[in-house]
């Protein structure tokens, strides 16, 4: 699971506080250190865990008393939100030129996926209705080249190309041309990456920087170098000036430094997030999202948005509202499932399901499989029933009719009814912590 190793750690905090009445500054010592810990671990960098401790720890022991709130969850909610404040709070959108072509300008170190993240931002972009056109700038791997054409040909987005023995600088200048000849929206220049950072790609940057006048300028970090990301943002933001990061590879196993680090570390915000190898796996950071994550709550509003992709609207704002009211109920759980399985991508999908991490190919389709099963069983319901669950909760005899009209176990029933209670409420808490309302459930 992403961040999994944090979210754990995270807990054991919490855990620390069950069957205290109030927090105190003695009390919350021990779960302190344990966050503590589990930042550090996470590779989030000293100085931001050090002002974040500091920050929570404040924060917890001015709380006070509030009824029905018990002091771990009064924790959860503080770390919840020092967590948003720490990645930027708001999400930070993409800038557009008033007039002219738009120009992001991507700069990065080799392998980090900044030729990947080229096309993707292109098909991102193209889902908003905008032209792109692409510029091959990376002219010492002849790959490279190949590789950004092959791709754009796939996404059908035009790249302009003059090969490898043209300066970055002066194809720049050209790519920029056309795409003003062609009224193109956006131009999207992806350039050299080195093993490290020396002192010619930063003097081609700067070049090419002067002969775009770029509207962003995006430093494609990977996830998975922690805290390090942190620190080159830091550099190339001095070197070249940069308006913002993309933080790639977050599918993987990164741990968190880089997604908690960059904004603190260097001032400039994350913008957008890569979370696989597949053309559509981009998407804007949203800070508020990612804490849900990292407490362990799973990524239900990506969820939900995903599936408006497939959903019709009305359907998806139903949905939504009913999250918020706790009253989703089995119509729109066989909705949900239905859209879950059209969407193809499984696996991302059910990584973003509380409760539900990273997951093999044969989970895949066992999930699949249990898809199906479910489907029986909600239909072999009244209608009344699909609308009330709670008529199923409250009958055995009606769990009984279902299997028997369904051809499952009265157990794999039970199970379902369950299921979807338990829905209800990972949601509605979840929804508490984005909202500020009430606070979650900590138990799993
Ligand atoms: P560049 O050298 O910076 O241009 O890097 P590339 O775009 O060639 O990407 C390097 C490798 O990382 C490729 O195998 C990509 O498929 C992979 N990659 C890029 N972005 C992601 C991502 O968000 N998730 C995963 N899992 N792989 C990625």
């Amino acid at each position: 699971e992403m961040f999994g190793q944090l979210t754990s750690g995270l807990e054991s905090a919490w855990n620390k506080l069950k069957g205290e009445e109030i927090l105190t500054k003695e009390n919350i010592v021990e779960p302190m250190r344990d966050i503590r810990r589990a930042l550090l671990e996470a590779d989030v960098s000293l100085p931001v865990v050090r002002r974040f401790i500091q920050s929570v720890s404040e924060q917890a022991v001015g709380v006070g008393v509030t009824r029905g709130v018990k002091p771990d969850q009064q924790l959860v909610k503080i770390v919840s939100e020092e967590l948003v404040k720490l990645m930027g709070g708001e999400v930070s959108e993409l800038s557009f030129a008033k007039s002219g072509p738009t120009v992001i300008l991507l700069a990065g170190l080799q392998g980090v996926g900044k030729t990947t993240v080229s096309a993707k931002l292109a098909v991102y972009l193209k889902k908003q209705g905008k032209s792109c056109m692409l510029i091959a700038g990376d002219v010492y791997r002849p790959a490279a080249i190949d590789q950004l054409l092959i791709l754009g040909k796939q996404v059908d987005v035009p790249v302009y190309s003059m090969g490898t023995d043209v300066k970055p600088a002066e194809i720049a200048r050209k790519g920029l041309l056309e795409a003003k000849k062609k009224n193109v929206d956006v131009v999207i220049m992806d350039t050299a990456g080195r093993l490290q950072i020396d002192k010619d790609m930063m003097d081609e940057l700067k070049e090419v920087k002067r002969e775009l006048n770029p509207t962003e300028v995006l430093l494609v970090v990977d996830a998975m170098t922690g805290q390090e990301a942190a620190a080159l943002v830091t550099t190339f933001n001095l070197e070249i000036g940069i308006t913002g990061a993309i933080l790639t590879k977050l599918d993987g196993d990164s741990r968190g430094g880089a997604a908690l680090s960059v904004k603190e570390v260097s001032g400039k915000p994350i913008k957008l997030v890569g979370r696989g190898e597949r053309m559509e796996d981009l998407e804007p950071f949203y800070p508020d999202r990612m804490a849900g994550r990292i407490l362990g709550m799973g990524d239900v509003l990506s969820f939900v948005e995903k599936a408006q992709e497939v959903m019709r609207q009305e359907d998806a704002e139903d949905i939504q509202k009913k999250i918020m009211s706790a009253k989703f109920d089995f119509n729109d759980f066989l909705k949900q499932t239905r859209a879950v399985a059209q969407m193809g991508s499984m696996s991302r999908v059910l990584g973003m399901i509380p409760g539900m991490g990273k997951v093999t190919p044969a989970q895949i389709r066992e999930a699949e499989k249990s898809l199906k099963i479910m489907e029986g069983m909600i239909e072999a319901m009244t209608p009344e029933e699909r609308e009330k669950p709670e008529l199923l909760a409250e009958s055995p005899a009606r769990r009984k009719r279902v299997a028997q009209d369904s051809g499952k176990t009265e157990q794999q029933v039970n199970q379902l009814v369950a299921q979807l209670f338990q829905m209800r409420v990972r949601m509605k808490n979840l929804m508490g912590v984005m909202e500020g309302g009430s606070v979650p459930a900590l138990s799993n």
